[in-house]
């Protein structure tokens, strides 16, 4: 039994090991020169961390990454302070919305909420693949690296992956991991077009010891603006702080995760912010921008014995923290039913069936939350914020509540 994975991404990676725990070989086509990933972080939720426990490498993400103690909700610029005179004003703030425990998410949903730096997430993944392989006698996982998948083909026996120089590389079935611009999604349903939201994103990561009193909280915290919004919060044990930042405006249409903006606009941008946002971005060395575009939900993520996960089947927006979640829950699903069949058609059919509903629900509550982060009249503050907040004095639970859904889920348990 061997699959062949194009990608060697977070959602690529995670299948081979998943595929690995269930006795399959893997060969992983990755088109850069080496697997690694971008300067930034990612919220690991406990759906997440439940599939990584499962894999055994929950111990060495959480002593990479950095455990918050809330997720908390503010409005994102500072208001003068009210009162008369000097002495009785009370200093400028950013107003407070809700705040959620994070503490107790083990017990409330089976594992805890982690953040961690992507690289240090792959370097983990990479070195239990490395490592398990050169152990066991049972499966072997390679990777090729500078290896760009432009398609795939299969027969009755088995199905390979093409290479741009033209080499097959062929196993039992072929998994497309390769991301957001996927040559195997195209290739199975045809182009796609993505529409711009209207939204560029910022990112930036600062030692925390350059940002002075000014560093993030020890909680994620999503900062609340007029047509556009922040999320702060800290990595790699409170040693780093990340920022993204997104901004409605059409000026830049670029998707590319690695083109660098200026310190001057993205300050613009957020001018009169809290200064923990203000400050980060002051002291970033460098200030990535790109473009926010959506897709659709796909009706097709199988083709006899290819199959896609993660972004390049359910690209979602950041507004929920689940894209790489999700493609870490689908290797899971996908190992398990590849494990539970012997026919493989069958089995990735089974896969899609599991998993597409829950994805397109959380594509679109992020969808959602794009619109709910970003109220510019006092009436649209009043009618969103409103609630949350009194639902944070009066029901603090009721965040909880409405994501048990998502964080409870267990794709370990069972299918
Ligand atoms: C601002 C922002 C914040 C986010 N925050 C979070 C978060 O907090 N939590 C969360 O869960 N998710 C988050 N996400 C989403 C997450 O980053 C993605 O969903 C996740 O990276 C998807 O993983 P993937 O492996 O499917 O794709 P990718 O990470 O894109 O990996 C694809 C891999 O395939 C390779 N590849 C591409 N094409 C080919 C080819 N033709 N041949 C061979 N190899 C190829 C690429 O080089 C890459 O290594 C965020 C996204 C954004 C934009």
């Amino acid at each position: 039994m061997k699959a062949v994975i194009a990608g060697g991404g977070i959602g690529g990676l995670n299948a081979a090991l998943c595929f690995h725990a269930f006795g399959w070989d893997v060969e992983i086509c990755e088109q850069a020169a080496e697997i690694g990933e971008i300067g930034a972080g990612l919220q690991i939720s406990p759906n997440g961390m439940k599939v990584l426990r499962a894999l055994d490498i929950d111990k060495q993400v959480e002593a990479a990454g950095f455990r918050p103690r809330a997720i908390q909700l503010r409005m994102g610029k500072m208001e003068s302070g009210q009162g008369r005179g000097r002495l009785l004003r009370k200093p400028p703030s950013s107003q407070p919305i809700f705040t959620v425990s994070t503490t107790d998410y083990e017990e409330k949903f089976g594992a805890p909420y982690l953040h961690i730096h992507r690289a240090d997430l792959v370097a983990i993944l990479k070195a239990a693949l490395e490592e398990r392989t050169s152990v066991s006698i049972r499966t072997g996982v390679s990777i090729r690296t500078g290896a760009t998948v432009t398609g795939y083909g299969q027969n009755e026996d088995g199905a390979w992956a093409l290479l741009a120089d033209g080499t097959r590389v062929a196993g039992d079935i072929v998994v497309g991991a390769d991301g957001i611009r996927s040559a195997m999604r195209a290739q199975m349903v045809g182009a796609q077009e993505p529409v711009f939201t209207g939204n560029t994103a910022w990112r930036a990561v600062v030692p925390v010891e350059k940002l002075g009193r000014n560093a993030p909280l020890p909680v994620s915290t999503i900062w609340l603006g007029e047509g556009k919004h922040a999320v702060t919060y800290l990595l790699r044990g409170g040693k780093l702080a990340n920022f993204v930042g997104v901004v409605e405006r059409d000026d830049w249409h670029n998707e590319s995760w690695t083109e660098e903006g200026s310190r001057d606009d993205a300050l613009a941008d957020f001018a009169g912010w809290h200064p923990t946002i203000t400050t980060l971005l002051e002291q970033a060395d460098a200030h990535y921008r790109w473009a926010l575009f959506d897709r659709p939900p796909l009706g097709k993520w199988v083709d006899g014995r290819a199959v896609l996960l993660g972004d390049a089947c359910h690209p979602m927006l950041p507004f929920m923290a689940q894209g790489a979640v999700q493609a870490i829950e689908d290797g899971y699903v996908l190992a398990r039913y590849l494990a539970e069949k012997d026919d493989y058609p069958a089995a990735l059919s089974a896969y899609f069936t599991a998993r597409v509903e829950r994805t397109a629900r959380v594509q679109a509550a992020a969808r959602t939350n794009m619109g709910l982060f970003h109220q510019r009249s006092g009436a649209g503050k009043l009618a969103t914020y409103g609630p949350m907040w009194l639902a944070d004095k009066i029901k603090p639970d009721l965040a909880n509540q409405r994501l048990a859904w998502l964080y409870g889920h267990d794709v370990t348990a069972g299918i």
